[in-house]
């Protein structure tokens, strides 16, 4: 018999409306199936709702491949993982940029699968047994279709406990990836650690926020061939990590000066690298220490900036977070906007998938107001499109960011 999820009367609404997930409370019935099963979903009067993967272990019991009466094949996976390769030919200049997501998991329809292009390399993460149990497939599939010079696996991820599941690191096929991976990102070119760095090496969401924060500071703070270029502006980028950002903002200025601040001596070695491949690194200060202390000391010694970048980790992991992570955001916007000159640009984000937007600005806001200034947003951001978020899943969104000016 096939396996077979069925659903508690009136829970397969959300499923309906193509949600991707279904929780263990909303199941009645699993017959005959064993954890990383594709299974049939029916509702409770035995309509057939949706194919999916199965996993008893997980609060998330089953992912949904499709909502189509079709096999979960080499076929299917093919398919779905050459749309999300044409929709990123459609999105990105890969001209100019080399380095991407290709496969955003349920965004494209392929959950629990992270696809990252570095280069010539390709980083996978499995996140779920689902596709933990199609790995083999899922890395033919991958070499057939990008022929890439290597694939790195990097399923160190803390969701994988929750699956049962252990961490795996390491490569898949082909050449080992170098110790350092140069790519090219816009007009720059950046090292990536895919061994060893966050996530898959990188963050690739924020690629065209580095560049809208560096095309603001260009138009606030005065840059090459403006008309009132402020001289050597002082930016703080604060939770720096491989110093994205000011490479770009160094790009964007060519008198600008960076602080780069981060609590990872080995983030903060990869930005000044970053930086000296780019011909700024005499520009740039590397400061290695916890955000919450050294902007205070900051405070305390009077310095100011005239653009401040907050990109934190994420502070919120679970709903029972929320209040601690909101205070965390509220502290460390309320540092920044005393820090930043009158004028200046603050650029802040929260990474909290629970945080939403308007949660969010209501932060920021809270925070200017009690650090006295006054401030317009010129810009709200969001993930880039190569991380696309679904209609019918709404966790998908998870990156959002203001872009203040502050005007007194
Ligand atoms: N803006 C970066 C990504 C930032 S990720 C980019 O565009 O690539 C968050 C960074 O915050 C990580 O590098 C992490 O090492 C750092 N971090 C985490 N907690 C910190 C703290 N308390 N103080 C300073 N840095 C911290």
């Amino acid at each position: 018999m096939t396996p077979t999820i069925t659903l508690k009367p009136g829970k397969e609404k959300p499923l309906l409306a193509h949600h991707p997930w279904i929780f263990s409370g909303a199941i009645a019935r699993a017959d005959d199936a064993h954890d990383g099963d594709t299974v049939d979903v029916r509702d409770a009067a035995g309509r057939f709702i949706a194919r999916g993967y199965y996993n008893s272990r997980s609060q998330i019991a089953v992912r949904l491949w499709t909502w189509n009466d079709e096999p979960i094949d080499s076929a299917f996976f093919r398919k779905r993982i050459v749309n999300a390769i044409d929709l990123r030919q459609s999105l990105i200049e890969t001209d100019a940029t080399n380095a991407y997501r290709i496969v955003n998991a349920e965004s494209d329809f392929l959950p629990g699968l992270i696809m990252d292009r570095y280069s010539d390399f390709v980083v996978l993460q499995f996140l779920t047994l689902g596709v933990e149990q199609r790995k083999n497939e899922i890395v033919e599939l991958v070499q057939e279709i990008l022929e890439p010079e290597g694939i790195y696996e990097r399923s160190d991820v803390d969701v994988r406990e929750k699956e049962g599941l252990q961490s795996v690191v390491g490569s898949l096929r082909g050449a080992e990836p170098t110790e350092l991976i140069e790519i090219q990102e816009n007009d720059s070119r950046l090292l990536v650690d895919v061994r060893r760095g966050h996530k898959t090496g990188f963050y690739l969401d924020q690629r065209e926020n580095r560049k809208r924060v560096a095309k603001d500071l260009t138009g606030f703070i005065g840059s090459v061939g403006a008309a009132k270029p402020v001289r050597s502006p002082e930016i703080l980028n604060v939770f720096s990590y491989s110093g994205g950002f000011s490479v770009y903002a160094c790009a964007a200025n060519e008198t600008a000066r960076v602080i780069n601040l981060d609590a990872s001596g080995d983030a903060l070695t990869l930005a000044r690298e970053n930086m000296r491949l780019n011909g700024c690194d005499e520009r740039g200060e590397f400061v290695d220490g916890d955000a919450f202390l050294v902007l205070r000391k900051y405070r305390d010694m009077g310095k100011s900036f005239d653009a401040i970048i907050l990109d934190p980790p994420k502070f919120v992991h679970a709903q029972s977070q929320l209040h601690s992570g909101l205070r965390g955001y509220k502290d460390i916007n309320l540092l920044a906007f005393k820090l930043c000159k009158p004028g200046g640009i603050l650029a802040t984000f929260s990474c909290s998938g629970q945080v939403s937007a308007e949660l969010f600005q209501k932060v920021v806001f809270e925070a200017a107001t009690d650090a006295k200034r006054d401030a317009q947003i010129i810009a709200k951001l969001s993930q880039s499109p190569d991380h696309p978020i679904l209609l019918s899943f709404p966790e998908s969104e998870y990156l959002k960011g203001i872009i203040c000016h502050v005007v007194a």
